[in-house]
């Protein structure tokens, strides 16, 4: 009885997951190979299909299956996971009222156009009744799903499931009070790489096959996936056996391909890495975004930025760009992609000032939300923060609280996700580390398949068999915590030569 209603749910949920691979398909074409004069149709196209994946998912008899299983003894740990994960999900939803769901589509889809020509016109007035709405949309969810402590924790939950507020709060006030003195030290050494090094002249088709190369070694199965040329670079998935990257070519600049392959092919390993049984199912998903961010940092940063990655790649790299780095050191190359130096924009930030960009963010989107902080003020508290925690002003607001899309996308709760990224993907790396032996020696001889072996054990096999946090501490042995990216960064700074003041 009980497995009959559970094998009726998985098929309806894998029929389901082929509808939303349809999806991702539609919108890889359309943001890679697509004539741009066909946007309209196929704007036409993604929306009937959403409506129908829409319908599907909201269909009377999920919630029926549901009630069935909730009350059943399902003695398979994993099947009890993924159906309380389930229900979890459609419980929550369920709650939101339909004319909240409307009208936050309606807000956010004029709050976006909004948004653009705020931000050209440096005008956050324009923009202002528009994020009023949106944090006042966000307040009635939260409140409709309803929170244990903090009001924020709902919208948390909808990127990093059953996270808490508090936990993340503690984790990246620590991170802040130990990275404002790092950067200020860093920056204040007369220590600075030659920047120009990496823009000099970067033939497209060199920087193909060198990313290319690199995210093969690092294990993105290219019988398993592509890598393809875009704007906008994202990783998406399109079956169990079907993982596709992107990347974007700046031969005047050789950091954006090269580091942005190695960051979507994380992403990439992870989505590989699934259990291809369980696709469209818990069990074959993504635990959280912030676990999903620390694959593309681990694999970009921890791996891709250190000595020993180019002490094995960097012999490639000279034979693929003669011209641009025949005359320049091992030690010079590295120096350069290490480059440390606070900046305005948070997509153009270094790995050291990156996750002050986000704490601001994640402060001030609290405020907002409980009402602490009123929008109108919000521009002043933005440039505030970027004074005390990075040393510099945003000369207007269109480079301040204007730059990113999120809140006008409604995207309140996402940004944490990133830090969380940045802080597991160090304890990841350490505590592979302990277990694996030292990896600078593997990756200096261009073995990097233990370290994604032990991920592959550690993280990827287990879907969302456990909630992230869970996953991870039971990876390494410890809860949350900033000490390890630090411990990091300090290593990394030191071996370039920097003076960093004790801990
Ligand atoms: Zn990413």
């Amino acid at each position: 009885m009980i497995e009959s209603t559970w094998e009726r749910y998985r098929d309806h949920l894998r029929d389901i997951a082929k509808l939303v691979a349809a999806e991702a398909l539609l919108e890889w074409d359309a943001r890679t190979k697509m004539p741009a004069r066909n946007g309209e149709y196929r704007g036409e196209q993604a929306g009937l299909l959403a409506g129908i994946i829409h319908q599907r998912r909201t269909a009377p008899e999920v919630g029926e299956w549901l009630d069935e299983l909730r009350d059943a003894e399902i003695e398979d740990d994993a099947l009890r996971a993924m159906v309380g994960e389930l229900d979890r999900r459609f419980r929550k939803d369920s709650r939101v009222p339909g004319a909240l769901v409307a009208e936050t589509t309606r807000v956010t889809s004029v709050g976006q156009h909004a948004w653009v020509e705020a931000r050209r016109n440096d005008d956050f007035a324009a923009f202002q009744p528009h994020l009023e709405n949106i944090i006042r949309l966000k307040r009635e969810y939260a409140e409709a799903v309803g929170y244990e402590q903090n009001i924020y924790d709902a919208l948390l939950d909808d990127y990093e499931p059953r996270q808490s507020t508090a936990v993340v709060a503690e984790a990246l006030a620590g991170l802040r009070a130990a990275l404002v003195p790092l950067v200020s030290a860093i920056t204040e050494c007369d220590r600075t790489p030659d920047r120009s090094i990496l823009t000099r002249h970067y033939p497209e088709a060199g920087q193909r096959e060198l990313g290319r190369a690199a995210a093969a070694a690092i294990g993105f199965d290219f019988d398993r996936g592509r890598l393809d040329e875009t704007h906008h670079p994202f990783c998406t998935t399109i079956g169990p056996h079907d993982v596709r990257l992107t990347t974007r070519y700046d031969e005047q600049f050789l950091p954006s391909s090269l580091f942005g392959t190695l960051h979507e092919a994380g992403h990439g390993i992870y989505e590989q890495g699934l259990p291809a049984e369980w696709f469209g199912l818990p069990l074959g998903s993504y635990a959280s975004l912030g676990v999903h961010e620390s694959q593309s940092r681990l694999w970009e940063n921890l791996v891709g930025r250190s000595r020993a990655f180019w002490e094995h790649f960097y012999s490639l790299a000279q034979n693929t760009f003669p011209q641009a780095l025949g005359d320049v050191s091992l030690d010079a190359f590295h120096f350069a992609i290490n480059d440390v130096k606070p900046s305005l924009i948070r997509v153009e930030a270094d790995e050291v000032t990156y996750n002050l960009h986000i704490i601001i963010r994640f402060e001030l989107e609290q405020a907002l939300l409980c009402g602490d902080l009123a929008v109108a003020d919000a521009p002043g508290a933005w440039r505030d923060k970027y004074e005390s925690y990075l040393g510099i002003t945003p000369p207007n607001d269109a480079v301040g609280v204007l730059q990113d899309v999120h809140w006008s996308a409604g995207l309140i709760g996402y940004f944490p996700t990133y830090s969380l990224g940045n802080l597991y993907s160090a304890q990841l790396f350490a505590a592979a580390e302990r277990s694996l032996g030292n990896l600078a020696d593997m990756f200096r001889a261009g073995e990097f398949t233990p370290l994604r072996e032990w991920l592959q054990e550690q993280i990827y096999r287990h879907g969302q068999r456990y909630p992230a946090a869970q996953l991870v501490e039971q990876a390494c042995g410890e809860p949350l915590s900033h000490h390890a990216l630090i411990a990091y960064l300090r290593n990394r700074f030191s071996a370039l030569g920097f003076d960093l003041p004790p801990e």
